[in-house]
């Protein structure tokens, strides 16, 4: 079966998606386990690759040793059609097991408009649409994330659905699976309907008034008319990731990432996020410390991100983020906040943050006005936000993206003013020489937040409110970068959905819909087409709700009260801004039971009905700190208020000191500094994303002493790798093996390594050249020993050499390349013996053979007989050697179909491996290479 899916890699985009040959990916024998688990993401695998909670869930379920996970992807539309045409399933990357074969198969759902894709998946996948028409063969088919909390649009398709953490659900769902006898699938159900936290769809039963409104949502089991989502208490409790997978392709977040902490107590009143996993629990800095260098080494990356909804947050951020860069600044390794907000950048946050090149940042505003603002429950003022762009502009960043919302509950004309001017005056404080852009989305309510009863802009508001901002902002020379409507439109109506809107999905994956969060792929005809099939008004979803109604997601409790919600919408049209839990005091919310549930912080000091851990950070935290703030934030100063009182004593020894065990000055003039009073962390207010940036030039203090010229293999998946690709893999792969390898000087360093001509994607290579330079001597055979041990799968070294930093690149030396050319897939009666000989005699004894190649954009014919000779070298296997030319060198498997006279299906069912390569007259030929001395140099 993986044969026939490399097929299909030679004719899709991008085959790194499919290959599954990462470092860190699990492999066990299926046969050694009782449950076989897929986590399946309805996104491309780039997306989907970079989702931290799916790589959570897959470390913890492989941990155990009677299941084993792997991972399913939305195929791109290329390779849907790729596999309906070759009529092959979905299939796992880690064995190419089909979607069927699975037990069990846990979507995850981040995004509404990924919807119709996991019915393509689970279609492709060969399992039965509905959740009704799956026998005890079946796998079960759960769901889980942020959309799970109003999971009744896509309910029919779904077996179960996972509200809130999963880590120590997914275990339990295993072994109810594992137990289970196999002969009622319903007793199944039941068993999962009784693990806190799950919920089964088709436990409960909506009914409908005349006027399309919700009724009742009646439970089959009257003891249990809701389900109240599963938390998880103490984040230290788990492991954090054991190993990270290390893609060998691009994805979006591509880095090592570590979840600093889980829930926002800020309480932004349109963010879902900020509701749904309350309360806010921190993991201890030190232990993060600590697995970074960890994962770092493990995984060859040269960036780590600290992930929450809001790092700038986290009580420890400042310590953390100093001790960090003192390790890990050196290796060259980054370390980004992508959600952090402004009243973070205290000075000694941004003097970290200094230590790396800067590239642009971007600061969320979220609205143009101080009174929409302070509806949303944004606590800080426009002075302070100007205040840091100052700041931002003044160290050295070039470009600034404010990110504001339109539509949002109660906006006016004046709210959409006030984004322009908040943009012009940010751009005036960069002296009007840096590019500002405003980033405006439409405002989507949600469920479980205090503006889930409030109604959503049309496509036509917004359509009119993108226009006045574009024609203002441009007036004024500011960027403006604006969310496809039609996108926010369909995602409104399956935020706030009943299950009624399954009928329209369906509709639309017959269709054709796929992949509609992609503003080139939504189909919006076909999805008018789709809700007028299933006689619904798509408008009526968007439509403001009475505070009585009966919600679509009544049944499901996200911990926090509807009371709380009410009192909440209440206060921003009030004005009233609610206080932080986590610093202040309790608001009462209902996401805490103050027993065993509560915020876990670092704070220094808690507040009311906090858990406070920050005792055993406080030394930690003020000797990072500096004694005198510039720019204090409030809620610094609060902190700071606070600790005037009287604490506990410090500690005589610094307690980080027990982590690092290092001696640098910097941390010997801490401890100088030590007696200094107890400090907490400046909290933040607003959000500010800072973008990947990488060293500063300054820091490339080493040169070059060593070449070392390499010669390795491509086989198995590894052939699919393209040349970044192959890159990345080695560049990672020395990082892991420690190697010492130099760096180009300028402004975006580079590792400097230097690769022979590229391979073609899916051809298998005996040998291809590779130079690395290195700033300290190794042997050659260390070096290979030692990336031989790094590697992905499909790549060995097996020549080193050491060469002289001035020796010619290996571009300059070569003459030919020799292949072997399989005809073993073609068939017989297709293509018998006899005539591949007669062909290739014949192209032998004539005296040209043009040929057509595709040179800088434009078709040219060439003479093969110039730069080609070919023989047979034994049943249905042919030897081509192509000399390399000024116009390049011709392919192999191109020649060979030129001359048999293959079609493009057929050219891909030939297996060409290079064999040999001919460096000036000597045949330098790796040790397996075989047959080249039968072909005429
Ligand atoms: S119950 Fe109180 S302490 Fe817990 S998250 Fe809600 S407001 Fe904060």
């Amino acid at each position: 079966m993986r044969v026939d899916y490399e097929d299909l890699l030679r004719t899709v985009d991008k085959p790194g998606r499919y290959l599954g040959n990462e470092r860190g990916a699990i492999r066990k024998d299926p046969a050694s386990v009782a449950v076989r688990f897929a986590l399946a993401f309805p996104e491309v695998y780039e997306i989907a690759q970079s989702h931290l909670g799916l790589q959570i869930l897959y470390d913890i379920l492989n941990r155990r040793t009677d299941v084993y996970c792997e991972r399913i992807y939305a195929p791109w539309v290329d390779m849907e059609a790729a596999l309906r045409r070759h009529a092959l399933p979905l299939a796992s990357l880690e064995t190419c097991t089909p979607l069927s074969d699975f037990h069990i198969v846990g979507f995850s759902l981040q995004y509404e408009l990924t919807y119709t894709n996991i019915l393509a998946m689970l279609d492709l996948g060969g399992v039965p649409l509905f959740a009704t028409d799956r026998s005890v063969d079946d796998p079960i088919i759960v769901a889980g994330g942020p959309c799970a909390f109003n999971p009744e649009p896509i309910a029919p398709f779904l077996d179960a659905v996972v509200l809130g953490d999963g880590e120590e659900i997914v275990g339990e769902l295993a072994e109810a699976y594992r137990d289970w006898d196999r002969r009622d699938r319903d007793t199944l159900l039941r068993r999962l309907a009784a693990i806190d936290g799950i919920y089964v769809p088709a436990f409960f039963t909506p009914t409908y008034a005349a006027d399309g409104r919700i009724t009742a949502i009646a439970p089959s089991d009257p003891a249990r008319p809701v389900v109240r989502k599963r938390i998880l208490r103490d984040l230290d409790t788990v492991p954090l990731l054991g190993r990270q997978i290390v893609p060998t392709m691009d994805i979006v977040h591509d880095r090592v990432a570590l979840e600093v902490m889980r829930g926002c107590v800020k309480g932004c009143r349109f963010c879902q996020a900020g509701y749904i996993y309350r309360p806010l629990r921190e993991r201890d800095p030190k232990a993060l410390l600590a697995h970074t260098e960890k994962l770092l080494k493990e995984s060859g990356y040269d960036e780590v991100s600290l992930l929450s909804l809001s790092t700038g947050d986290y009580s420890c951020i400042n310590p953390l983020l100093a001790e960090l860069m003192d390790r890990v600044a050196p290796k060259r390794i980054a370390v980004s906040l992508p959600s952090t907000r402004v009243d973070a950048l205290d000075p000694h946050l941004l003097a970290e943050i200094k230590r790396v090149r800067k590239t642009g940042f971007t600061l969320a505003p979220e609205a143009g006005t101080q009174r929409l603002r302070d509806v949303i429950q944004k606590e800080y003022r426009e002075d302070e936000l100007v205040q840091a762009a100052s700041l931002i502009f003044g160290l050295g960043w070039r470009s600034l993206k404010l990110y504001f919302m339109l539509g949002l509950p109660s906006e006016t004309e004046e709210d959409l003013h006030g984004i322009i001017a908040l943009t012009r005056r940010v751009s005036a404080t960069g002296g009007h020489r840096h590019p500002v852009t405003a980033s405006v989305s439409t405002f989507v309510p949600k469920p479980h937040t205090p503006f889930q009863w409030a109604p959503q802009v049309t496509i036509e508001e917004t359509h009119a409110r993108q226009t006045l901002l574009r024609r203002e902002l441009g007036r004024h020379r500011l960027g403006f970068k604006w969310h496809d409507a039609r996108l926010s439109y369909l995602e409104g109506v399956f935020s706030r959905g009943d299950r009624r809107l399954a009928t329209a999905i369906l509709a639309a994956y017959r269709l054709g819909c796929r992949f509609d969060g992609w503003s080139d792929q939504c189909r919006w005809d076909l999805w008018q087409r789709a809700f007028a099939e299933s006689g619904l008004d798509p408008d009526w979803y968007h439509r403001r709700r009475t505070l009585d109604e009966v919600l679509p997601w009544d049944h499901l409790d996200s911990g926090v009260t509807k009371t709380f919600l009410q009192r909440e919408l209440a206060a921003a049209f009030a004005r009233t801004l609610t206080p932080d839990c986590s610093i202040e005091r309790c608001t009462y919310c209902g996401a805490c039971d103050f027993t065993s549930v509560r915020n876990v912080t670092f704070h220094p000091r808690g507040a009311k009905g906090s858990e406070s851990r920050g005792a055993t950070v406080d030394a930690w935290a003020s000797e990072a700190m500096p004694a005198d703030l510039p720019w204090p934030t409030r809620n610094w100063q609060r902190l700071v208020d606070g600790a005037r009182e009287p604490a506990s004593p410090a500690p005589d020894v610094l307690p980080i000191s027990d982590v690092m065990g290092s001696d640098s000055a910097a941390r010997a003039q801490r401890q100088r500094d030590h007696d200094r009073p107890t400090r907490g962390q400046g909290n933040a207010e607003e959000w500010i994303g800072s973008e990947r940036h990488g060293l500063r030039p300054d820091d490339d203090t080493r040169s070059a002493v060593q070449r070392i010229r390499l010669v390795y293999q491509t086989v198995d998946r590894a052939r699919f790798l393209g040349n970044r690709e192959l890159a990345i893999a080695f560049v990672r792969a020395c990082r892991r093996a420690s190697l010492p390898l130099a760096f180009s000087s300028g402004h975006h360093p580079m590792p400097r390594m230097s690769f022979g001509p590229a391979l073609s994607l899916g051809f298998a290579s005996h040998g291809e050249y590779l130079d690395l330079d290195l700033t300290e001597v190794w042997t050659a055979h260390d070096v290979m020993h030692a990336l031989n041990g790094e590697l992905p799968e499909g790549l060995v070294v097996v020549e080193a050499d050491t060469l002289d930093l001035r020796a010619p690149s290996i571009d300059l030396a070569l003459r030919a390349f020799v292949y072997s050319v399989s005809l073993q897939r073609l068939a017989p009666e297709r293509l018998a013996d006899d005539v591949i000989a007669s062909r290739v005699t014949a192209f032998e004894a004539a005296d040209s053979f043009p040929v057509t190649k595709r040179i800088k954009g434009r078709d040219r014919t060439i003479d093969a007989k110039e730069s080609v000779s070919i023989r047979s070298a034994g049943s249905r296997l042919l030897h081509v050697r192509t000399a390399v030319t000024r116009q390049g060198t011709l392919k192999p498997n191109a020649i060979v179909a030129a001359i048999l006279g293959l079609d493009d299906l057929e050219v891909a069912l030939l297996s060409v491996t290079k064999i040999g390569t001919i460096v000036d007259d000597a045949i330098e030929s790796p040790p397996v290479a075989t047959g080249i001395e039968a072909v005429a140099p």
